[in-house]
């Protein structure tokens, strides 16, 4: 102000010229400098907003509910940035949500840690629905969940079986478990011995299952586990599982089932929520004690009582596999409705929980899929009697806390994690360098980084353990620090003379790859363990024949984003997979799909019209068996699928649409199954880069006349032209409908 008064003054008054000049020349010199200088503090401070909100990881947890003491604690420690109430642009790297994908609909981007229909496809009945199918098709890999039957629909035939039962006079006289299909925690389960103890309240449906009474039992207790596994993405498919996990104990010593106790629901259900109600309730915080006990501390002690507990769990990641081998066909289904193609959506994770439980002979049985497993970290005490107190449960926050702190690691950008390691390093380093020239001293901000975490903790006398596990762990890190700084058998803390420790200085490199190496081991350390594909890809492969059903329905469907297939889509599909020339007339096609759709009505309660994915599978079974006869029901299955997928490559004669969904995966390049179009495995194993499109699709055309190895090899061994590029396929690829690409 005083300056632009000047300003205007001099302009007003007539001054000597050489004294008005000089001043004004001061002046906007002056004004000038002061702009510049505000100009700069602004840029400044635009760029570093700009830094922060570029790189930083952003959580949104307004929708997390029991699951935000977990979350909040991992997004602490991990340093990644919270949103409590969300963003208004919706905009964060991670929504978390506690229970539905739709839990907010406004999502375009970013990772939400639910898929679409999740929790009605692990719902009992579609599970279950889901598992049979595969256990018709492959009956000896699936044998890992009871016998069930669907309430009210199957009751003739429950009721039929058990009467048979009666009459082989079975011993023990069998007994059945009914579970509501929605239900969770316990709730509305009952034991039963004949059918008429049935009662289905408000046509409510209900899954029976034969009880499993010859059950593994520590301490006399029967126990089930919760395993956690995290299903990173469905296209290409990507799960892990968590190394770590829960078993839950009854609270009433275990006796097989009497008419006297069959109602003995703290015996025969081995439900936290349920048991934690019982006054036998054990709250030890003792590993290996308690009625929560950590899944290793278990599997110790079955290897204590003599058992091969390594089988057990490999067991355990099988019976993980082929559960979600089972539901992806119908999870696609679901997640192209939800983010049909062409819109934009968020791609999706989820967290899932396993319900397994062990015979006497070892052998894991499913029981059921959580799709939303409790994340709390509280547990109820009973301060006085009849007084209950929320405390943290350490047994829970072994387990859940590094689970989620994992799974954010595994789901957050790559390329911001990437930002994010370098910045931690940077400071890591700047303070390894201070310590380094005093006298090798132990690097602080490590110290700082573990004792945050001590903080939140609890409880009292947890605290002490932990800090002596923290400092165990910072020791540990120090020692590999330490280690890998000294040069031979001195270390810098040996040297005493100032010539030594100078020669014993680290150069920047030398820190530069301690840091990246102590990043490496820390990424190492994750709990979560890739099942899919790194270790089952191939023992997988065939049963994802599936998805290649699910990939048919999803082409026929018509309406972008809808569940079930009309009467026109049936048709076109059999007209385009030319069935016709299998001798399937039009009108035996329509009386096909009404029939269908009359037998699926139970499956569409609100009466919509169109058939579902599962009915549509019905359908191709039922065409398999009269068109496509072959010893077996999956072979049957399989040549209906490849003739239809030949038929609709030929038909189309575009590259862009007929090529095969090709991966490209360690050294060679082989073909995974699960996508519309299919090559025989055999085949593709001897591809080689020389081959071509089209001899891939002869190679197809040539499997459904049965060809033998020879006339493959030779195939191969002619086809020398070289058009396969695979940049072209990266092209085509990324142009094919991909429902979840990560
Ligand atoms: P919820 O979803 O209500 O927890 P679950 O299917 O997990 O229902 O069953 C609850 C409990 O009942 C299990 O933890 C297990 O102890 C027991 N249970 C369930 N099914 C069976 C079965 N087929 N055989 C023996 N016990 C079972």
């Amino acid at each position: 102000m005083a300056a632009s008064k000047s300003f205007l003054d001099s302009l007003k008054k007539p001054e000597p010229t050489s004294f008005k000049m000089t001043d004004f020349r001061r002046e906007l010199h002056l004004r000038h400098k002061r702009d510049e200088h505000a100009k700069k503090e602004r840029m400044k401070a635009l760029q570093e907003s700009k830094l922060i909100s570029k790189y930083a990881i952003t959580i949104d947890t307004s929708r997390a509910r029991s699951n935000c003491d977990v979350l909040r604690m991992c997004v602490k420690e991990l340093g990644f940035k919270e949103y409590p109430f969300g963003r208004k642009d919706n905009c964060c790297d991670v929504h978390w949500h506690a229970c539905h994908f739709e839990d907010n609909p406004e999502v375009y981007g970013g990772k939400v840690n639910k898929f679409s229909g999740m929790g009605e496809i692990c719902s009992k009945m579609t599970l279950f629905r889901c598992l049979d199918i595969m256990r018709d098709l492959f009956p000896t890999d699936y044998d890992f969940y009871p016998r069930t039957w669907y309430l009210p629909a199957q009751f003739h035939e429950f009721s039929c079986e058990i009467r048979k039962m009666h009459e082989r006079r079975v011993k023990p006289k069998p007994t059945f478990i009914v579970k509501p299909d929605t239900g969770a925690q316990g709730d509305g389960i009952y034991l039963l011995r004949e059918p008429n103890e049935y009662s289905s309240f408000n046509g409510k449906c209900h899954v029976a299952q034969e009880y499993m009474s010859n059950v593994y039992l520590i301490d006399k207790f029967k126990f089930d586990f919760r395993i956690y596994v995290l299903l990173k993405s469905l296209e290409p498919l990507e799960f892990y599982i968590c190394q770590e996990g829960l078993a839950r104990f009854s609270t009433l010593p275990y006796e097989n089932p009497t008419n006297k106790n069959i109602h003995e629901s703290f015996m025969h259900l081995t439900n936290y929520s349920l048991n934690k109600r019982s006054s036998t309730f054990n709250r030890s915080d003792r590993d290996d004690e308690g009625s929560k006990r950590t899944l290793t501390s278990v599997l110790r002690r079955i290897a204590m009582n003599g058992h091969d507990s390594n089988k057990v769990w490999k067991s355990i990641e099988r019976i993980v596999c082929k559960t979600i081998v089972a539901i992806v066909p119908e999870m696609k289904v679901e997640y192209q409705a939800a983010v049909p193609p062409g819109k934009t959506g968020p791609s999706c994770f989820q967290v899932l929980g396993f319900d397994i439980l062990l015979l006497h002979n070892l052998k894991p049985i499913l029981l059921e899929i959580n799709a939303s497993p409790s994340l709390s970290l509280d547990s109820e005490q009973e301060v006085s009697p009849g007084v209950f107190e929320y405390v943290i449960s350490p047994k829970d926050e072994e387990v859940k806390y590094p689970l989620i702190r994992d799974t954010l690691l595994h789901v957050v950008p790559i390329d911001k994690l990437k930002y994010f390691r370098k910045r931690k390093k940077r400071r890591l380093l700047k303070k390894l360098k201070a310590s380094s020239s005093q006298k090798m001293k132990r690097p602080e901000p490590l110290v700082k980084q573990r004792t945050s975490i001590v903080i939140i903790k609890a409880d009292e006398s947890d605290e002490e353990k932990r800090e002596v596990n923290v400092t165990q762990q910072m020791s540990e890190m120090h020692m590999d620090i330490d280690s890998s700084a000294s040069h031979g058998e001195s270390t810098a803390r040996d040297a005493n003379s100032d010539d030594e420790r100078e020669s014993n200085l680290k150069s920047d490199t030398e820190l530069d790859e301690e840091v990246d190496n102590y990043f490496e081991t820390k990424l190492r350390e994750s709990c979560l363990k890739q099942l899919y594909p790194a270790i089952y890809d191939e023992e997988c492969e065939r049963y994802r024949i599936l998805e290649r059903v699910a990939g048919l329905f999803i082409y026929f469907l018509g309406i972008r984003g809808s569940l079930r297939i009309g009467p026109t889509g049936f048709r076109t599909f059999a007209r385009k997979c030319r069935l016709n020339r299998k001798g399937m007339t039009n009108a035996s096609v329509d009386i096909m799909y009404i029939d269908l759709q009359r037998r699926w009505d139970h499956m569409n309660p609100e009466r919509t019209s169109g058939l579902c994915y599962q009915g549509f599978l019905d359908a191709c079974i039922e065409i398999a068996r009269r068109k496509f006869y072959a010893p077996s029901k999956i072979e049957m299955l399989e040549n209906l699928v490849d003739h239809c997928e030949l038929s609709l490559n030929l038909k189309d004669n575009d590259l862009a649409n007929n090529l095969p969904r090709l991966h490209f995966r360690r050294l060679g390049l082989q073909y995974r199954q699960g996508s519309l179009y299919a090559m025989p495995r055999r085949i593709m194993e001897q591809m080689t880069e020389e081959t071509t499109i089209e001899d891939l699709l002869k190679a197809h055309e040539k499997k459904l006349r049965q060809p033998s190895k020879e006339d493959i090899e030779s195939f191969l061994r002619r086809s020398r032209r070289t058009i396969y590029q695979p940049s072209s396929t990266a092209a085509v690829l990324s142009a094919h409908r991909s429902p979840d690409s990560e």
